[in-house]
């Protein structure tokens, strides 16, 4: 055409003319405009300006030193706070790393986001050999609630907005968002980039149940005579507290807490059944679940654990209409969120609550009692070397003086133990392995809890559990946390006491190095170090720790000989009954 012959302007001119913005920006203004102000991450390519940039625009990006623990931080911070913990990999390798994280969040109904790098699509999908090649979406499909890729840069304010609100409504999970390299430096006019962001409103919607299931849940518990609330971290999660306080003390039924659900009432609250779990599970008629899945955690509500076969009804409070009878029969679902169905619980039984009959809650108070005596004498011992008793008897005090400490805790034995010992006293204030008893979180939630809280962390770990993210005492220094770091060395992974029954000179294959000083980590990245010998040591440690603020580890020596194989599941450990000579 002959009007071709109209002069192009100069680009100069163009830019000049319009504001421009980019791929890189669209992503962080999508984010800040819904309220995401952290993420959790390690640098690289083609993400190394992303993070940079988030910095300028005013977030806080916490760069770690591997991805998984950065994806713990993002799923834990998706728990503490119901908005979806944002978690930034670069390609391939750094995706891979970055999974492990996003499968475990999604396995606890965590909230969180991978943001992953890729690399180009037209080259991975010909499988040409592409600088870390990968097709990263297939793979985190299978593994993730949702998962999304953007090609455009128009395109980002929906795919950010498809994410967040994949993450959180119904049953919370991990997404996956894959943007290739190529998306970041698309460049577009900054108006219309403006336009194409997207505020999600109401994100997570309340679901409310049908009056009918609510009523068929209250005649199931009018007709409890041995009644049991057991409270899973679902409830924690749902920020219903005093909605099911009121619950919990109107209906006067014992509760147990399911482990990160501990102090959503105070473990010493008089109806806590926690000292008395093997007998209310094995007594109770009707257990009413709230936020709790009768997974194996629960020994999947049946079997010796649980009784008599069909001596219980269960009545379950779940967002997510499948979990109903996933094990066995639930007669009462109850599907909905936990504060909307807690408050219709309350509205329908207009204060007339009936009284759980004096004998059952007495036969509890009792049990529980004589346990906690039972307990309390062994976690007194100043013994030396330390057995795991005497150093939590230590702890347990530190906690009950500092109730809004965050407790973080992983390991074997010094799990299993901290459940038990350590009362809580405040929601949300137990952070551990969840669902999957998943060894490597400690120090990604430790340094997540410290920086969405800004409360101080004690972060209790068996030694081969810190293992997994030791090296994340670098972040905690880097970002001068408020975290306390416990190691129970005990030499090894259940014991240090394994001998290689082969008698070569390699080590057992379940000890490390003797006598190793943890504690000098820290101190290499101008953290604190102690090494301390006897509960009265721990505990001055500790609290001085705490009350400084400062980054520290506790080298805590405990007998080599104390732990058992596998803490409380060595039954899930299959031993060969064949050895050969
Ligand atoms: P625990 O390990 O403490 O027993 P689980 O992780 O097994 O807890 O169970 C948590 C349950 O809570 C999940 O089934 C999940 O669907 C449910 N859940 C999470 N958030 C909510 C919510 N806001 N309302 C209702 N249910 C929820
Ligand atoms: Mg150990």
């Amino acid at each position: 055409m002959a009007g071709a012959a109209v002069k192009a302007k100069p680009a100069s001119t163009i830019a000049e003319e319009r504001e421009l913005t980019d791929g890189f920006h669209l992503v962080i203004d999508a984010l800040k405009l819904n309220g995401i102000n952290t993420i959790y991450g390690v640098p690289g390519i083609p993400i190394t300006d992303l993070g940079r940039m988030a910095q300028a625009a005013g977030m806080r990006v916490i760069s770690f030193r591997h991805e998984q623990h950065a994806g713990n931080a993002a799923a834990i911070a998706g728990f503490l706070t119901k908005k979806p913990g944002i978690c930034l990999t670069v390609s391939a390798p750094g995706f891979l790393n970055g999974l492990t994280a996003l499968a475990n969040a999604t396995t606890n109904c965590f909230p969180m986001i991978l943001i992953s790098g890729s690399s180009e699509r037209e080259i991975v999908d010909l499988q040409q050999g592409d600088y870390e090649e990968l097709d990263q979406l297939a793979i985190a499909k299978p593994l993730c609630k949702a998962a999304f890729r953007v090609l455009h840069a128009a395109d980002i304010g929906i795919g950010v907005a498809r994410a967040i609100r994949a993450a959180v409504s119904g049953r919370p999970g991990g997404v996956y968002l894959d943007l290739p390299a190529k998306l970041f430096s698309q460049v577009m006019d900054a108006e219309a980039g403006a336009k194409s962001l997207v505020k999600v409103i109401d994100p997570a919607p309340a679901q409310l149940p049908a009056p009918s299931a609510v009523k068929r849940a209250l005649d199931v518990l009018k007709g409890a005579k041995r009644p049991l609330i057991i409270l899973g971290k679902g409830a924690a999660y749902a920020q219903a507290d005093d909605q099911i306080r009121t619950l919990v003390e109107k209906s006067g039924v014992p509760f147990l807490p399911m482990s990160m659900a501990k102090g959503l009432l105070p473990d010493t609250h008089p109806q806590c059944a926690g000292a008395a779990r093997s007998t209310v599970l094995k007594e109770a008629d009707v257990v009413m679940l709230i936020g709790a899945r009768l997974n194996w955690l629960l020994s999947h509500g049946k079997g010796k654990t649980w009784g008599e076969p069909g001596s219980k009804k269960f009545i379950q409070i779940d967002i997510e209409p499948k979990e109903m009878d996933s094990n066995v029969e639930v007669v009462a679902p109850l599907v909905g969120d936990i504060g909307s169905c807690v408050s219709a619980l309350l509205d329908g039984i207009d204060g007339k609550w009936p009284t759980p009959a004096a004998d059952w809650v007495g036969a509890v108070k009792a049990r529980k009692e004589e346990n906690i005596a039972k307990m309390a004498p062994r976690l007194m011992k100043n013994s030396v070397p330390m057995d795991f008793h005497g150093a939590l008897g230590a702890l347990r005090t530190v906690i009950k003086e500092r109730p809004d400490a965050i407790l973080v805790n992983e390991g074997a034995n010094t799990l299993d133990l901290a459940r038990g010992v350590i009362d809580m006293y405040q929601p949300r204030k137990r952070l551990d392995v969840g669902t999957w008893g998943v060894m490597g979180i400690g120090m990604g939630f430790a340094v997540a809890a410290a920086i969405e809280t800004g409360k101080p962390v004690l972060a209790v770990e068996g030694d081969s559990a810190f293992g997994f993210s030791g090296m994340e005492v670098e972040t905690i220094c880097r970002y001068n946390l408020p975290v306390c770091v416990v190691v129970f060395n005990n030499d090894g992974i259940y014991r240090g006491t394994d001998v290689n029954s082969a008698g070569g000179s390699d080590p057992a294959t379940t000890v490390f190095v003797k006598d190793a000083r943890y504690d000098m980590m820290m101190e290499a990245f101008g953290g604190v170090g102690v090494h301390v010998t006897t509960p009265e040591e721990l505990s001055r440690a500790v609290n001085k720790a705490m009350d400084s603020g400062k980054p520290t580890l506790i080298n805590a020596v405990i007998d080599p000989a104390a732990g058992t194989e596998s803490g409380r599941i060595g039954n899930l450990n299959p031993q060969s009954v064949v050895r050969k000579k």
